[in-house]
């Protein structure tokens, strides 16, 4: 594709940027086969109660390990699998593989262990997507209200459809959380009417929470705003005790950052659940 611009009519691409579109179209390639040739992976990052450090749960992080690039990040890779529509295929393996995952902790001495998992808008939007969580549930023997579903607020942009799918989802027993809230376009009076269980608390605005008033007064809002509508607050990206501090005063109870865990292998996991440690 040759790029129109300027009176001159055409601009041609930069050696640079060919070589980036040449490695974006291998990636997209190269991802429809990524999952049969067992290149993907999950890791699981803790969300912990603040208060004991105890881990309530786990969210399940997709990864890629590429045999010639190594790993890839998932802001690189998820955005491909959207376009070329393979993370139907990519997100059904992770529901139905964090089920199975997490289900075998609980069995281990965990039963109350939640999972989380992100879910893209494709999938959201997929016939069948209700459908293939009550499979999976099924399949897995998973409690269908230790499952997660983190959804965001674009997702939420044709109103009545998406409610009518959160209300099948909720009719299943599963839980839905809302990601990266406050970073997209969600009126309060929408939210008031959405049949969501949590928001979690972008982690832009915790990185900012002790340098930027304005972000704290965010987050202190998003806070109050939750507990008037009943909602639980999950604090994404806590890397520092002062954060922690004082998102303990505002009254927000779970966390999930590196100042507790960073993500790790299913092994690892295992093994931390295991040990029973608070961070
Ligand atoms: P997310 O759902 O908001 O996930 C949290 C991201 O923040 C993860 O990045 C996690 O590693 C990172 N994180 C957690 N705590 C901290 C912290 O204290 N500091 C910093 N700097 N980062 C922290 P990750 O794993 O790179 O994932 C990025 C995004 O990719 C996710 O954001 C999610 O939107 C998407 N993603 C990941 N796995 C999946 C998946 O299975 N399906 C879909 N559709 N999207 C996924
Ligand atoms: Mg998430
Ligand atoms: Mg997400
Ligand atoms: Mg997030």
């Amino acid at each position: 594709e040759v790029k129109r611009s300027g009176k001159n009519g055409y601009r041609f691409f930069s050696a640079i940027q060919s070589e980036q579109l040449l490695r974006q179209v291998k990636l997209e390639n190269d991802l429809r086969s990524a999952l049969s040739r067992q290149e993907l992976s999950l890791y699981y990052q803790p969300i912990v109660e603040m208060h004991t450090g105890t881990i309530r749960g786990v969210e399940a992080l997709l990864r890629w390990t590429h045999p010639e690039f190594g790993p890839i990040a998932p802001s690189v890779f998820v955005p491909l699998a959207e376009q070329t529509g393979i993370i139907i295929e990519i997100g059904e393996w992770v529901l139905e593989e964090a089920c199975r995952q997490v289900r075998s902790w609980q069995l281990a001495g965990n039963p109350e262990l939640t999972v989380a998992v992100n879910i893209s808008i494709r999938q959201f939007n997929n016939a069948g997507f209700t459908t293939t969580v009550n499979r999976i549930l099924k399949e897995t023997g998973f409690d269908a209200a230790l499952l997660e579903l983190e959804v965001t607020e674009s997702m939420m942009q044709n109103l009545n459809e998406s409610m009518s799918i959160l209300d099948e989802l909720k009719r299943l027993g599963v839980k839905i959380s809302i990601d990266d809230f406050g970073t997209g376009y969600s009126s309060l009076s929408v939210l008031r009417h959405l049949p969501v269980d949590y928001l979690k608390i972008d982690r832009s605005f915790t990185q900012e929470l002790t340098t930027d008033t304005a972000a704290e007064s965010i987050i202190k809002l998003i806070i109050d705003i939750g507990h008037t509508l009943n909602l639980e607050i999950i604090c994404e990206g806590i890397e520092k005790e002062e954060e922690l501090e004082l998102l303990q005063q505002y009254g927000c109870r779970i966390g999930q950052g590196y100042y507790f865990y960073r993500p790790v292998s299913s092994e690892e996991m295992g093994l931390l659940l295991h040990r029973g440690t608070p961070a």
